[in-house]
């Protein structure tokens, strides 16, 4: 007997018939002799309908009431899955992040996970009971309902798996594990059976959708064994033990995969613009005067590019933002113009940086001028690099992304079998 966490997303849990679905996959593991606690999303579609209300209602709105707003999706589905587990002979009882309670922090819309006291849970599974719980919300210290972020049900499940001590944390969504890359573009991309944490965090953050980044953190400080598999696979079919047979991936230690690779995978992540800041003065402090008022209105900077100045006194500045933050980063700026002294200011919406990781890179020298050859070649061109350990991340123009993502996905031979 095992404790197990499940987790299915929105287009899982999209309709009835796919609840029933959900229900069967967990009537088998109860089946089993597991104790089985479930995280839901809401229905696919339904978090962005909410959203667009609040911002219809108020472009501008509290963020406790946003959360109360968007919360509310995984209500339904919570207790719908409840009422459908009962209707099969299964107990079940629905939960919301205050009953339980999940503690977090006072971000609200993008609040943390502090605490989960699973005492009452662990006691509901020795009655018998599955425990159905509302993902991506939480009670924050002032009481109210705190929202995870987008994509937030995923660390709803690890945390819990991680609280209750869980022998296993399933992330079932709609494809059957991590790809090489996002296989809606690729359509070549390859599931890895394996992929260590390290790699996976950086692939999440670096845009693959497919867990939220803290989930991935989680899992990693806890070690947690979190497999993603997916829900469409027939309930029936599937055996209980997924590391016996069945397709999907395990997140794992780095020491847990034999076949190492020099390139695990290629992530994307839309929606970049990028700012210059043309002939700044190259001086010390100089981009502290630019990016301390832009930490301090909240203004996410990724890439930070500095060109050499041609004759020691002007350099140019390029960096990027998130394309909702455009407009908020240019005011910053053009406020601060005259304690950075720059004398124009350029900008660009809607670019793509597209990320190629892996932690073979810490080994192997000259991964990086592959990429750059390849679509060199393609004559896709490169406006900011950036490089850490286990990965390098390429800025470029949106319209090439499909074309960039695959190029580089076959240049690293990842459509080739392992
Ligand atoms: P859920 O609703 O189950 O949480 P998501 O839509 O959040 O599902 O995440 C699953 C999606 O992530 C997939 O449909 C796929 O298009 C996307 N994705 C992006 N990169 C990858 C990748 N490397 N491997 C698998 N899926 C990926
Ligand atoms: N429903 C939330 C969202 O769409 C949380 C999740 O799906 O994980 O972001
Ligand atoms: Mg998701």
């Amino acid at each position: 007997m095992a404790l197990l966490v499940l987790k299915f997303g929105g287009t899982s849990v999209a309709d009835i018939d796919r609840i029933r679905n959900v229900a069967r996959h967990v009537k088998r593991e109860v089946d089993a002799g597991n104790e089985v606690a479930v995280v839901v999303s809401a229905m696919a579609g339904k978090t962005n309908e909410l959203v667009a209300w609040a911002r219809e209602a108020s472009p501008i709105h509290d963020a406790r009431e946003y959360d109360s707003i968007v919360a509310s999706g995984e209500q339904v589905t919570a207790g719908l899955l409840a009422i459908t587990l009962q209707a099969m002979g299964v107990e079940a009882r629905s939960w919301l992040g205050w009953q339980i309670p999940i503690r977090t922090d006072s971000a609200h819309g993008a609040a943390r996970i502090e605490s989960i006291d699973g005492d009452e849970l662990i006691h509901r599974f020795c009655l018998g009971q599955v425990a159905v719980i509302a993902g991506f919300q939480g009670i924050g210290p002032d009481n109210r309902i705190a929202t995870l972020g987008r994509g937030g049900s995923d660390t709803t499940a690890v945390a819990l798996a991680a609280a209750l001590n869980a022998d296993r944390c399933d992330i079932y969504t709609d494809v059957d594990g991590v790809y090489t890359t996002d296989p809606r573009i690729e359509p070549k991309a390859r599931r890895l059976e394996r992929i260590s944490f390290e790699e996976m965090l950086e692939m999440a953050s670096l845009g693959a959708k497919v867990l939220q980044v803290r989930s991935v953190e989680m899992a990693m400080v806890h070690g947690v064994r979190t497999f993603v598999r997916s829900s469409f696979d027939v309930p029936e079919s599937i055996n209980s033990n997924p590391e016996a047979l069945q397709p999907g991936t395990l997140i794992c230690d780095e020491e847990d995969i034999v076949e190492k690779e020099v390139v695990t995978g290629i992530a994307y992540a839309r929606d970049e613009s990028q700012i210059s800041l043309r002939r700044v003065p190259d001086r010390p402090g100089i981009s502290a005067a630019i990016f301390g008022p832009l930490a301090e209105a909240n203004v996410n900077v990724d890439m930070i590019v500095q060109s050499v100045s041609e004759d020691g006194s002007r350099t140019d500045m390029t960096f990027t933002v998130p394309d909702g933050d455009l407009d908020k980063a240019i005011k910053v700026i053009e406020e601060n113009r005259e304690q950075i002294g720059y004398e124009l200011i350029q900008s660009d919406r809607g670019l793509v940086k597209v990320s190629v990781i892996g932690m073979g890179m810490r080994s192997h020298a000259g991964v990086a001028a592959t990429a750059f050859r390849a679509l060199a070649e393609r004559g896709i061109n490169i406006r900011a690099i950036t490089t850490s350990e286990i990965k390098f991340s390429l800025l470029i123009s949106s319209e090439y992304t499909e074309l960039a993502v695959r190029t580089l996905h076959a240049t690293y031979g990842l459509d080739k079998a392992f």
